[in-house]
């Protein structure tokens, strides 16, 4: 479990404080010994690594300039064409930032830019960016990197050659990955063979070591690797990595699992563990995984490693290293509002690297140890321990990367320790995430050798033990975190990375098995908290398993509608006298019943409309962050506004509107109905809440929990029932002011006539219509976006709870140039998305709603199939006999203007578009009559700015996914006929449910007045 109460335990050791004395003594003289010898072969202004420790420098120190070189190396492997080159590096490295850069450079840079040799510029920062990036690859192919390692043993340097590529988005690249794996573990050992012996890097303490060594990573082998399906990632991260161990096995080389994410360490070291204890490879030594010395809960990982180890009877390796992706980890968890899973400062995970270094020397019976740095402090001390303990300095190995620290390796292999050099190959284009990794640590003021060998930093600080600073900024921390406390937060999505998360959620879902099979529930309507049958009722079924009945549910009629409109009318006075901080705290309440019980809400929304996991949970939390952001926003739009002068006082503040309806749609069956109806209740309006038909029971738990949390039973009644029966009802009636809508956009614009006329007739007020309705938004792909992140972020807004969502992307538009590229690898991971029940944690893409939904995505499916070209057709199998399963469908060459460019559809159906230019993309995306979302995917600071001013969608997103808006951050809803009304989760959204008044009072009497109040 990865809460804050297990983060933190020390490991158990047996060295008493005068052994760790000893080992302290012997670090610094080993240390000392270690840097001289390093620092006497440091690289000179003429070897690479000279010009990579000053790439780093540079950028130090400059925040700016460091994003945008990063960003520029980023792109750079994309920009084959010289005109785009030429471009990207013009606006990257603009005429400020030159100004910026060191003296060198900038008189190069803008010698160049001011003649014919601007393109010669760019392709030389170009050809530069690149052979940066090949110092930390060994190859580009099997063969360099084998002749690579080839030159490390002749150096007396093991080697462990890793294959790059992290973003596997298709199974087709899962097996590539795996292909290449074999191929390299088939045709190096035989060459490995023939190479001359070496005492210092082949004998083991056990006998000799493979002299072929593989690292891996496991998410490179399933396209769908994720912690919320443990099971089923394992499952298939095994097919492919089981004849990969055997192969290993049978021809001598050693197979080590790579460590990525936090989010993926637990199924990471799982898996491992499994298939190293299955009985084939129970007995093989040669096999490793890596701990990360920053997690905080890398001790106990280390601890339940050895344990485990024993049980299996024959050692692992643990590659024991510090961290790649300390950023991404801590950007990451505060912007989802988890616990930071890493140590917040340097010293502490160097403490903990040293802690888990004794504590791997003292079980290097069951842990082999790998010690994994560039930091001399860090190796000197692993081999001081080592030496301490007497352990054979053939049980133990220092491990390097390749490009890295070469100075360094001299010195650790002229001591006599083995190191082995972590050797990537590959392509440069995934290559470009490993080496924006090595620049970051590299030019990060905590980095060991940029300390010692650019900033000189003095040997005893270098090698000074792990402590806290002398100087901490408690001061500014404390005020941050008051300022930070007093701001809104999200509802922290669940992490089902987490194994009691996961229990959890699937406690309610069994939960709920149970009580449905007990009988379908029953949703009456309720009426001034009276629940009450219906002359009529209908059937809601499990869409994933259609013959499961879940409910009966009670139609309300235009009777029912009468009879609720006139108690929560008959209840708008007493309500609007509770004010606004006691209807807020109310508010509030439901938020924390609804904390209380999200697993539940979030398992029947699984059952009832058929959402996935992470997408029903993300609906509750969206739920709890409407009653916590609106309960605040009333509080700041309720408080009168005092603007007095002498002898007079005006007061300008508020009114509620009086009854309103909400009408809600079931696609975030408990969000956009609890978003509506805590808008209306907060600013002192009565409801009526009629939900959509296919989500009455998520509908009735939300009319449960205002009622709990203190919302009078007068004041919110329960309309469930069918729209075309009950809505214009509820619309038309002179008694209600206002009325709130979520849906299509021919049922919003009917309620908007129908609300009109009504005004028109006889009514005493002017009905306010807020109605969100759809959309037919588009992503574009620019041609040097990174297709990695682009395929990924395009699948999950398009497919992410099978498209239907009005923010769900419906058109994908790519440049020309990039087209080809991007269809294939799209066309692959949408392949590769596995259907099934929405209660399966593994299913990409569940059902659709009902019968209706299905049907009518199946016209347009008929349609794509006849007018365009078919690039994707995945048909769900025996599950549509089950369910109202539609598989996923990417058309080409739609008609812009057809139904497929045009109209939206709300199903697992994407239109592919090639564009000429970046301007015709834009045109293409602009040219709907909706203007609800829209994204996209560029590297270009020019065309992300063009895409800026002119994509025309209320919500616009920059690479990202175009779903998933969060309340607050991103405040959320359209334009043109995307909708009427301000944006849901934002600062001017409840004023469209209240009236705003002024009172002036002239206080003058006999000429006499008190003083103004200030404002
Ligand atoms: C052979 C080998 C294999 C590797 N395999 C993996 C792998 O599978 N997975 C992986 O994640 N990494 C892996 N690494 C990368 C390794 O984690 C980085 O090279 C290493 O983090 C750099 O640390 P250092 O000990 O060399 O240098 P140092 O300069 O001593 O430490 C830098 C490291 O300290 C940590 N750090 C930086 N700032 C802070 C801070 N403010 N608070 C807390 N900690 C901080 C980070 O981990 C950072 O990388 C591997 C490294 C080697 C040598």
């Amino acid at each position: 479990m990865s809460t804050a109460a297990h983060l933190t335990s020390p490991l158990p050791t047996r060295l008493t404080a005068a052994d760790l004395e000893a080992i302290e003594n012997a670090t610094q003289s080993i240390g000392r010994r270690l840097l001289d010898e390093a620092l006497s072969a440091q690289p000179t202004p003429i070897s690479p690594d000279w010009w990579v420790q000053q790439a780093g420098e540079w950028a130090t120190g400059d925040d700016d300039l460091k994003v945008r070189l990063f960003r520029l190396v980023d792109c750079m492997p994309m920009l084959d064409d010289p005109a785009a080159l030429d471009r990207h590096v013009r606006e990257y490295l603009d005429d400020g930032v030159v100004e910026r850069l060191p003296t060198a450079l900038r008189m190069a840079l803008q010698a160049a830019r001011s003649g014919v040799l601007a393109p010669l510029a760019a392709r030389a920062v170009r050809a530069a960016t690149l052979a940066q990036a090949r110092r930390f690859i060994a190859g580009s192919n099997p063969d360099e990197a084998a002749a690579a390692a080839l030159a490390e043993r002749r150096h007396h340097r093991a080697f462990t050659l890793d294959l790059l590529g992290e973003a596997v988005t298709s199974d087709d690249e899962a097996d590539a990955y795996a292909a290449a794996y074999t191929r390299l573990l088939t045709d190096l050992p035989p060459q490995a063979a023939h190479w001359a012996h070496d005492p210092l890097i082949d004998d083991g303490i056990d006998g000799p070591l493979p002299r072929v060594n593989v690292s891996l990573k496991l998410s490179a082998l399933d396209s769908q690797f994720d912690a919320v399906d443990p099971r089923g990632t394992s499952d298939r991260v095994l097919a492919r990595l089981r004849p990969l161990w055997r192969l290993a096995r049978d021809r001598g080389a050693q197979v080590h699992v790579d460590m990525e994410h936090h989010a993926t360490k637990d199924l990471t070291l799982a898996i491992f563990r499994q298939i190293a204890a299955e009985p084939e490879f129970r007995d093989w030594p040669h096999c490793g995984v890596v701990v990360q010395a920053y997690l905080r809960e890398s001790p106990r990982d280390l601890e339940s490693l050895a344990a485990w180890a024993r049980g299996r009877g024959t050692p692992v390796w643990v590659r024991l290293v510090k961290g790649a992706y300390w950023d991404a980890e801590t950007i990451h968890a505060e912007a989802a509002g988890w616990p930071v899973p890493v140590w917040r400062e340097k010293w502490r995970t160097d403490a903990c690297f040293e802690a888990s270094t004794r504590y791997l020397i003292e079980h290097a019976d069951a842990l082999r140890p790998a010690l994994g740095s560039h930091n001399l402090r860090s190796l000197a001390h692993g081999m001081a321990v080592a030496e301490h303990l007497g352990l054979d300095r053939r049980g133990v190995e220092m491990q390097m990367l390749h490009g890295m620290g070469d100075p360094e390796k001299v010195a650790v292999t002229g001591a006599g320790w083995r190191l082995r050099v972590y050797m990537p190959y590959g392509q440069l284009v995934p290559g470009m995430a490993y080496l924006v990794r090595r620049l970051l640590e590299n030019s990060s003021n905590d980095s060991f050798l940029r300390a010692g060998f650019v900033k000189h930093v003095p040997p005893a600080t270098l090698l000074a033990p792990p402590a806290p600073p002398a100087l901490s900024p408690a001061g500014s921390t404390d005020a941050a975190a008051a300022v930070a406390a007093a701001a809104f937060h999200n509802q922290p999505l669940a992490d089902f990375s987490i194994a009691e998360v996961r229990e959890a959620l699937q406690r309610e879902i069994d939960a709920a098995d149970r009580r449905f099979a007990a009988g379908p529930a029953s949703v009456p309507l309720v009426i001034d908290g009276v629940r009450t049958a219906a002359p009529e009722s209908f059937e809601r079924r499990d869409p994933s398993s259609r013959d499961r009945l879940l409910a009966r549910v009670a139609a309300a009629d235009a009777a029912a509608a009468e009879r609720a409109v006139a108690v929560a009318s008959a209840a708008c006075g007493s309500w609007r006298a509770r004010g606004f901080a006691a209807r807020a705290a109310i508010l509030r309440q439901a938020a924390s019943i609804m904390r209380r019980r999200r697993f539940e809400l979030a398992a029947l929304e699984i059952a009832e409309v058929g959402k996935g996991w992470r997408e029903a949970d993300a609906d509750v939390a969206e739920a709890i962050d409407f009653c916590e952001y609106y309960a605040r926003e009333s509080e700041r739009l309720g408080r009168p506004v005092r603007i007095d002068v002498p002898g007079e006082e005006n007061v300008n503040g508020s009114v509620p509107r009086g009854v309103a309806v909400v009408i809600a749609p079931w696609n975030f069956p408990l969000a956009i109905l609890t978003g509506m109806t805590a808008a209306a209740l907060v600013t002192g309006n009565t409801v009526v809440m009629k939900p959509a038909e296919q989500s009455s029971l998520v509908g009735l738990a939300l009319h449960e929990i205002l009622l709990s949390a203190g919302v009078p039973p007068a004041v919110v009644g329960f309309l469930p029932g069918r729209g075309e029966a009950v809505g214009p009802a509820l619309v038309a009636h002179p008694d209600t002011a206002l009325i709130a809508f979520t849906g299509s956009r021919a049922v919003g614009l009917e309620i908007n006539r129908r609300a009109a006329e009504a005004s028109a007739v006889g009514g005493r007020l002017v009905k306010r219509v807020i109605a969100e309705l759809g959309g037919k938004n588009a992503i574009i792909v620019d041609d040097d976006a990174d297709l990695d992140e682009a395929v990924v972020a395009v699948v999950q807004s398009a497919f992410g709870f099978q498209g239907q969502k009005c923010s769900a992307c419906s058109r994908v538009i790519v440049l020309d140039r990039v087209y080809d590229a991007f269809a294939a690898r799209l066309a692959g991971a949408v392949r590769s998305l596995r259907i099934g029940p929405a209660r399966d944690p593994g299913a990409r893409v569940g059902p659709l709603v009902d019968e209706e939904a299905r049907d009518r995505v199946a016209t347009f499916i008929d349609l794509g199939k006849r007018t365009c070209r078919t690039l994707v057709a995945v048909d769900p199998g025996p599950l549509a006999a089950a369910g109202w399963f539609v598989g996923p469908h990417v058309f080409a060459d739609a008609d812009p203007l057809g139904p497929l460019g045009q109209e939206e559809i709300f199903g697992p159906v994407l239109a592919l578009f090639r564009a000429a230019d970046f301007e015709a993309a834009i045109a293409l995306a602009n040219g709907t009559p909706y203007a609800l979302t829209a994204g996209v995917f560029s590297r270009s600071p020019a065309r992300l700015a063009r895409a800026r001013e002119s994509l025309e969608a209320g919500n616009v997103y920059l690479n990202r996914g175009i779903t998933g808006a969060l309340v607050g951050r991103q405040p959320f809803g359209g334009y043109r006929l995307s909708g009427i009304g301000s944006k849901a989760g934002g600062p001017d959204y409840l004023l469209q449910f209240m009236v705003p008044r002024t009172v002036t009072e002239n206080t003058l009497r006999r000429g006499f007045a008190p003083p103004p109040e200030p404002a």
